[in-house]
């Protein structure tokens, strides 16, 4: 079976790793690891029992220091951004990341080196059981080019649930589903309708569906992080 991968840059790969880090709860296994890895070692992490968070040997200082939530999330983040890797040890980050198989690769055409990062996607199948639209946060997400293109195709149906949401003359943000007339969300998007004889949800504007529906889920660990279940969880993957 081909497998569903993509290439990324060494930038790319790390900064995927701290949007990774920052998505979910903190991962705080993950964290150990990862903060271990970029360290060589240098820094001693430990952790205590299950709690959430974990005590951090800071370099140069005698003491070790209880780093929880988005402390320890950020401490991670600023490790993985803070010097030049090479392809090697961040294609490792990535493998435990984003619990998948990765390589060093370099690119064809531009030469540049990177890493090739399986998404595991070819094992995704959707169950259309709306859960991505009904639960998550998604609200802040839609893009430029998705209310151009409604503009373009005409499409007011879709537009009118569309808050803009401007600051000093220009557009900051797009917020949906807002009811029309108001600055209140709807309880959900009403373009899903649930068809009772199948047993499923269905898409009514499917074909120009936001980017971010469009996109969902990214990658395996993304549709199990938020409990997508168009992927089979006993099938492990990575190393
Ligand atoms: S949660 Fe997953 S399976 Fe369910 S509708 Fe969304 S993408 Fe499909
Ligand atoms: S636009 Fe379609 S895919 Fe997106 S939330 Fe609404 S029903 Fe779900």
């Amino acid at each position: 079976m081909r497998r569903d991968s993509i290439f990324l840059s060494i930038d790319e790969a790390l900064a995927a790793v701290c949007t990774d880090l920052r998505r979910y709860d903190p991962q705080i296994g993950l964290l150990c690891q990862i903060i271990r890895l970029v360290s060589g070692g240098t820094v001693v992490v430990e952790r205590e029992g299950q709690k959430s968070g974990a005590w951090i040997s800071m370099q140069g200082r005698p003491n070790m220091r209880w780093m929880e939530g988005p402390d320890l999330v950020e401490y991670a983040c600023a490790a993985v951004k803070g010097s030049d890797w090479d392809s090697r040890l961040v294609s490792s980050i990535c493998a435990r990341a984003f619990h998948t198989r990765t390589l060093e690769e370099m690119d064809r055409e531009t030469g540049q080196i990177g890493v090739r990062i399986e998404t595991g996607m070819e094992g995704f199948s959707c169950r259309q059981c709306g859960r991505c639209c009904t639960s998550l946060d998604y609200h802040d997400e839609l893009i430029e080019e998705d209310v151009a293109r409604w503009e373009r195709l005409g499409r007011i149906d879709i537009l009118k649930w569309v808050r803009i949401i401007e600051r000093e003359g220009e557009v900051r943000q797009y917020r949906i589903w807002t009811i029309p007339g108001t600055t209140r969300l709807a309880d959900s998007c009403p373009f899903l309708k649930k068809i009772s004889s199948e047993n499923r949800w269905d898409c009514l504007i499917h074909d120009v569906k936001p980017a971010i529906c469009r996109q969902y889920p990214l990658s395996r660990k993304h549709g199990l992080m938020t409990g997508c279940p168009g992927f089979d969880p006993k099938k492990t993957r990575g190393r």
